[in-house]
């Protein structure tokens, strides 16, 4: 069998399980592809450890990794979040959560090369992959909607909520608010279950809107209605009963 191209061995010293069951069996009996995945790694530590000073891949890095990854002639360099620097590196390093291996790339000569040409190589592939990563990964998507309506009390007051979720499954809720806010006083958002049996508290929503996160595992079936109280500065912790607006997400 032939080496294992180099994008995979740089993938392969960023962590990711990228080898099938003949690459790895290569790998444990070439010496060759042995010492370039142990070279580059020892690269690859020392950027995650904050080690050698790191500089950003100039244009024609990019225009390679353009070419590499085939997306056409004319390369756009990011800019905005391009890795600067090694903590910048570590993070997109540690984001490579889940990245098919490049398949059917060409063996290039790979001779011991300089740990910073190593590093272009594995920050180029890091920031490509990212910076592809990036257009495909979708934003966050609303789940759920709520009308708030005002309570006794507050009739010119309104808002909204909605659930959002990302592609990793974090949801929040965002919340907005209409609603004069007496001196003294402060709000406090929370969800309720449909008979107000029982509710959670998400926060204290600051001006007229706020966004909370939801606990992992919380079942917003149970605790479908969205709840925006005035509190009082009176230490206690428990809704105050005065609650301003109120609507159910339709979940
Ligand atoms: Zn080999």
């Amino acid at each position: 069998m032939q080496h294992i191209d180099d994008e995979t061995l740089a993938l392969l010293a960023l962590g990711e399980d990228v080898l099938d069951d003949a690459a790895r069996a290569h790998l444990g009996t070439c010496p060759d592809c042995a010492t370039e995945v142990d070279g580059l790694r020892s690269v690859v530590d020392d950027a995650r450890a904050g080690g050698p000073d790191l500089v950003a891949p100039g244009p024609e890095v990019w225009d390679r990794i353009h070419a590499e990854l085939g997306l056409g002639a004319s390369s756009t360099t990011p800019t905005g979040g391009v890795p600067t620097g090694a903590s910048d590196t570590t993070t997109v390093a540690s984001d490579l959560a889940t990245v098919t291996p490049l398949a059917g790339r060409r063996r290039r000569t790979w001779l011991p090369v300089a740990a910073a040409a190593c590093l272009a190589l594995v920050v180029g592939v890091a920031g490509g992959v990212w910076w592809e990563r990036r257009e495909l990964t979708p934003a966050e998507t609303t789940v759920a909607t709520a009308d708030l309506a005002p309570l006794p009390g507050w009739d010119d007051a309104s808002g909204e909520a909605r659930v959002e979720e990302t592609a990793d499954g974090r949801r929040q809720v965002v919340v907005s608010l209409d609603a004069p806010a007496p001196d003294g006083t402060f709000r406090e958002v929370w969800l309720l279950a449909e008979d107000v049996s029982g509710l959670v508290s998400l926060g204290v929503l600051e001006g007229s809107e706020g966004r909370f996160d939801l606990p992992a595992g919380l079942d917003l079936a149970a605790f479908p209605v969205v709840d925006v109280s005035e509190e009082h500065f009176d230490g206690d912790p428990a809704h105050s009963g005065d609650s301003v607006v109120r609507g159910p997400l339709d979940v």
